[in-house]
């Protein structure tokens, strides 16, 4: 028997745990440094497909999103209404929560390292192997850009979310349901002062809370692709959305699955699609930064072309012939 310390409990330390339960080849236990899982801050918002991965109790989904409007320098440009579900938003502590009631979980409890050894309030840690599902907090600011949030009592149809761009900016700001009121934010490649200053042409209602955290727009870390990373520790955030809670989902269950085939995690992560998708997402990230400052070209391609086919582009559903349609063939 293996036995096995991951470090976090976020969406990817968890959902590891949960999908190494029952093994009897392994033992896992999930250590947090946190009281309880879900403080982190996060506009909960959770793309359709992952239920096929990983149960979402029915109380935790806060709403299911059909539609989404896209504005441009506070101009509606899209508004897209489906009959199909698009995603949801989550109660996502309410279901870290969920998740840690079905895993061995120890919260308060703060890995640190020593002289190349991992003490929890200095007790050593004595496991076969820890997995560092750490999410942001060990990946270094330069491979992160910031993103803040106000939670208010505004109110906006509950099937629906909202993105914000502007000229010149890379990154956007969003309206997102929350069970009363809204979750209104931004993220994007600027300070705290300015988002702040952008933030204000769009918040409304009554503010109840304000947070912010870093996100990972730095694509997979390679170096870290030794099975002892997950999620967005490991850079599985999409760098153009930030959505970083399915690929996080995905990369463990990757991880789980190569556990317990004996097989090797980096072969197997690299054959995959999500690693792909991340790579492309952050590339094009890197790209603009280079090349297209301004964010003309890249507006111009997200703006100008289908729908439908950017909403593939953006939860990494794409193929090589979806990116040819949208960013030109010089690209690739
Ligand atoms: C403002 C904002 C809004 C976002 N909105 C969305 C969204 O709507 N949808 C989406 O998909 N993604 C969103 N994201 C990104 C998403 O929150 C993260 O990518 C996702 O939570 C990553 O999951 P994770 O489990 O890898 O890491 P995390 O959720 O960060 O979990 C890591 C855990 O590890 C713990 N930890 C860290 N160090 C230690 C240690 N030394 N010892 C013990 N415990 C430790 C932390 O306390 C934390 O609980 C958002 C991010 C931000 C900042």
């Amino acid at each position: 028997m293996t036995r096995i310390a991951i470090v976090g409990a976020g969406p990817a330390g968890l959902s590891l745990a949960y999908f190494l339960k029952g093994s009897r080849k392994v033992e896992a236990t999930v250590y947090e440094s946190m009281p309880e899982p879900g403080l982190k801050p996060c506009a909960w918002g959770l793309i359709t497909g992952i239920e096929n991965i990983i149960p979402i109790p029915n109380e935790t989904i806060i709403s299911e999103i059909r539609g989404f409007r896209i504005y441009l320098d506070n101009k509606l440009v899209f508004d897209i209404r489906t009959d199909n579900k698009l995603g949801y938003i989550i109660d996502k502590p309410l279901f870290l929560k969920r998740l840690s009631q079905e895993v061995n979980v120890e919260f308060n409890s703060k890995v640190v390292k020593k002289d190349d050894k991992y003490y929890i309030n200095d007790k050593s840690l004595d496991h076969d192997k820890v997995i560092f599902a750490t999410g942001h907090y060990s990946v270094s600011k330069s491979m992160s850009i910031p993103a803040i949030q106000y939670i208010t009592d505004y109110e906006i149809d509950k099937e629906v979310v909202e993105f914000y761009f502007y000229s010149g900016f890379l990154g956007y700001a969003w309206v997102f349901p929350d069970r009363e009121g809204s979750k209104i934010g931004i993220g994007g490649y600027a300070e705290v002062p300015e988002l702040k200053e952008r933030l204000k042409q769009i918040l409304k209602g009554r503010i109840r809370t304000f947070h912010g955290a870093r996100v990972t727009d730095y694509g997979v870390i390679e170096d870290r692709l030794d099975g002892n990373y997950t999620g967005e520790a490991l850079g599985t955030v999409y760098a153009i959305t930030g959505e970083g809670i399915r690929p996080s989902i995905i990369s463990s269950k990757i991880l789980a699955d190569s556990i317990l085939n004996r097989k090797d995690f980096k072969k197997e992560f690299k054959k995959s699609k999500l690693y792909w998708s991340l790579n492309w997402h952050a590339k094009i990230i890197k790209m603009t930064k280079e090349n297209d400052p301004g964010t003309a070209r890249l507006s111009k391609a997200l703006l100008n072309n289908d729908p439908q086919l950017i909403l593939k582009f953006a939860i990494g559903e794409f193929n090589r012939v979806d990116l040819i349609k949208i960013f030109g063939r010089s690209l690739i």
